[in-house]
């Protein structure tokens, strides 16, 4: 059976959900293979079993997480071609993508990012010019580089666990070779919301909230949502630039994006047409967010927003 090698990056304690999905693909292209950088908790390994991995691929030296992508790339390199995968599974973060391209230079494959769907087959389809259309694409290289945008499947455990075999990589002598290094890491503050990339729910402000991103998370956390952000909103200050959605920002595809006082235009757009369910808020009934949205909501976000929170809490009880 086909190996397909799934890039995991220092899971911490347990594995993302992006993490698992990636798996479940992965066994339904072939047998699972992990190549795993850094330090392999029990927890992990017991998922990992759980999610049907045959090989971990583990590099024999070097803390890649000392380095910028550079390392890694060569690292994923060498565990393709250690365990001749034919598919090679990243997350379409923007490390994760930049990963894929140096990985798809060292090893001659085709790229595909922003994938949204992987058939048996391995075709891919591909969401592409903002989200307005989706693609197929396959890459005819011997070995394929795939990312997937998080949320694309429902994470699935194998049928049947499994007792992964850690493989050792040796990594070529020049892997740190001229690589940036990193100096110094300092923890940001936990916001205690889920991750915006993979949240099943968005609740997104723009211009709209006038500086006010409050009734927003109230409402997210009364969903159990992560709070993202236009770029008016991120260049106004009123919130951190990693909460900026679009060409230039994050890309999200969750169940369900909330978009509040942002007009839609294309560069927004290109960050989360892709979401399955989109509700919008927006005092302008011209506005174009309302050509893309679901559900439209034509109103002052400021009375929309606590009202849907209120019977949201009176739901939950
Ligand atoms: P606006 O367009 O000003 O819209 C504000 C909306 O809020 C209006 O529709 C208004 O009716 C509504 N509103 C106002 N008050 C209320 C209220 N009280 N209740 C309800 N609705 C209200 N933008 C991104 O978002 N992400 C990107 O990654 C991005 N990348 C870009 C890259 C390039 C190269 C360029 C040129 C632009 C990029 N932009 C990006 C900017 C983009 O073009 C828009 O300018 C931006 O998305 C507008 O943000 P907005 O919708 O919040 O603001």
């Amino acid at each position: 059976m086909a190996k397909v090698l799934v890039f995991i990056d220092t899971p911490g304690q347990a594995l993302k959900k992006s993490s698992l999905e990636l798996l479940t693909i992965a066994r339904s292209l072939g047998e699972a293979v992990v190549a795993f950088n850094g330090e392999l908790h029990d927890d992990v390994a017991a998922e990992l079993a759980a999610y049907g991995v045959g090989e971990l691929y583990v590099p024999a030296a070097a803390d890649l997480n000392d380095y910028l992508v550079g390392p890694k790339a060569a690292f994923l390199a060498a565990a393709a071609g250690t365990s001749g995968a034919t598919v090679v599974l990243a997350e379409n973060s923007a490390e994760g993508k930049e990963v894929a391209a140096r990985l798809g230079i060292k090893l001659g494959a085709g790229v595909i990012t922003d994938v949204v769907a992987v058939d048996p087959d391995g075709t891919a389809h591909k969401s592409v010019l903002a989200g307005s259309y989706t693609t197929t694409a396959r890459a005819t290289t011997p070995v394929a580089v795939l990312t997937v945008k998080a949320n694309s499947v429902a994470p699935e455990p194998a049928a049947t666990a499994t007792a992964p075999q850690p493989v050792t990589v040796d990594l070529p002598a020049d892997t740190t070779a001229g690589a940036a290094r990193v100096t110094a890491r300092t923890e940001k503050a936990a916001s205690g919301r889920p991750d915006l990339s993979e949240a099943r729910i968005v609740v997104a402000g723009g211009r709209g909230v006038d500086g006010n991103f409050g009734p927003l998370e109230d409402l997210a956390d009364a969903l159990g949502a992560a709070i993202g952000a236009s770029r008016a909103a991120t260049d106004a200050g009123w919130i951190g630039h990693d909460a900026q959605i679009g060409q230039t920002g994050k890309t999200v595809s969750p169940q369900l994006y909330i978009s509040a006082g942002i007009s839609g235009a294309i560069q927004q757009k290109a960050g989360m047409q892709t979401a399955k369910v989109i509700v919008a808020v927006n005092k302008d009934a011209e506005s174009p967010v309302f050509e893309i949205a679901d559900f439209g909501i034509v109103g002052d976000l400021f009375q929309v927003l606590p009202q849907a929170t209120e019977e949201i809490k009176k739901r939950k009880g």
